[in-house]
């Protein structure tokens, strides 16, 4: 029996460790995780000045078909202006003039305006993108460094399952059922360590007579939380 509660235990550690190694293969390291968050942001502030470079250019567009309309119109009023033949006709045709020629300046000033607009936007988008070939680098680094690391924690992660799947294969079927019932239950933690007289996990106080089964190697369990317990063969 004592022999199995010590492969229950390096069951139990392997899998820990084995956690900790499968948290770290999904988690990005902090190094890259800051430059990733910055590399992010800069895509976002691209993708919004591209938004805004494409809106004013559309509104642009349409700005220069009205100011095409106008200035027909104004054409056809002059034209008109030659034919009056009276104070009162050439009186009207002057008022149209005058409107639409305040409607095309109109016109020619939201256009300017627009393009202005366009210059300081696409300006902002060429310094953000020559700011960002730095930054592109750096992630690039940071992200190889990372990768290169999944290497390392990925071979370790292997050879845990493989120590885990052998230890639990030497186990009793019945503990195999056990410790994998037990692990389900609590938050894969099937086995814990006795520290101080108390459960490591619960602090529930062992006693005395289960201490006393725990020396001679039998499978004792926590009376708080249900765990298997272990003895440390130094205590
Ligand atoms: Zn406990």
């Amino acid at each position: 029996m004592n022999n199995d509660v010590e492969k229950l235990w390096e069951l139990q550690t392997v899998l820990t460790q084995l956690n900790d190694r499968e948290r770290q293969l999904t988690t990005k390291p902090d190094a890259f995780a800051a430059v990733d968050r910055e590399w992010q942001a800069a895509n976002e502030e691209m993708t919004k000045l591209d938004q805004q470079i494409e809106t004013s250019s559309k509104e642009r567009r349409r700005v220069d078909g009205e100011l095409a309309d106008q200035q027909e119109l104004l054409k056809k009023y002059q034209g008109q202006l030659m034919q009056v033949k009276n104070q009162q006709q050439y009186a009207a045709a002057w008022k149209e003039i005058d409107s639409t020629r305040k409607h095309v300046k109109e016109l020619e000033d939201s256009e300017l305006k627009t393009m202005t607009d366009i210059e300081g936007l696409q300006k902002q988008l060429d310094d953000q993108g020559a700011g960002s070939a730095a930054l592109k680098e750096r992630w690039d680094a940071e992200h190889d460094k990372w990768q290169h690391s999944l290497g390392d924690l990925r071979s370790e992660a292997e050879a845990l399952r493989t120590r885990a799947e052998s230890l639990e294969a030497s186990l009793p079927e019945r503990l195999q059922r056990e410790f994998q019932r037990i692990l389900k239950q609590r938050q894969g933690v099937a086995v814990v360590k006795v520290a101080n007289d108390s459960c490591s996990a619960c602090r529930t106080r062992v006693r005395p007579a289960l201490y006393q089964q725990l020396k001679r190697g039998e499978l004792v369990y926590c009376e708080g939380c249900h765990r298997i317990l272990y003895l440390e063969p130094t205590q």
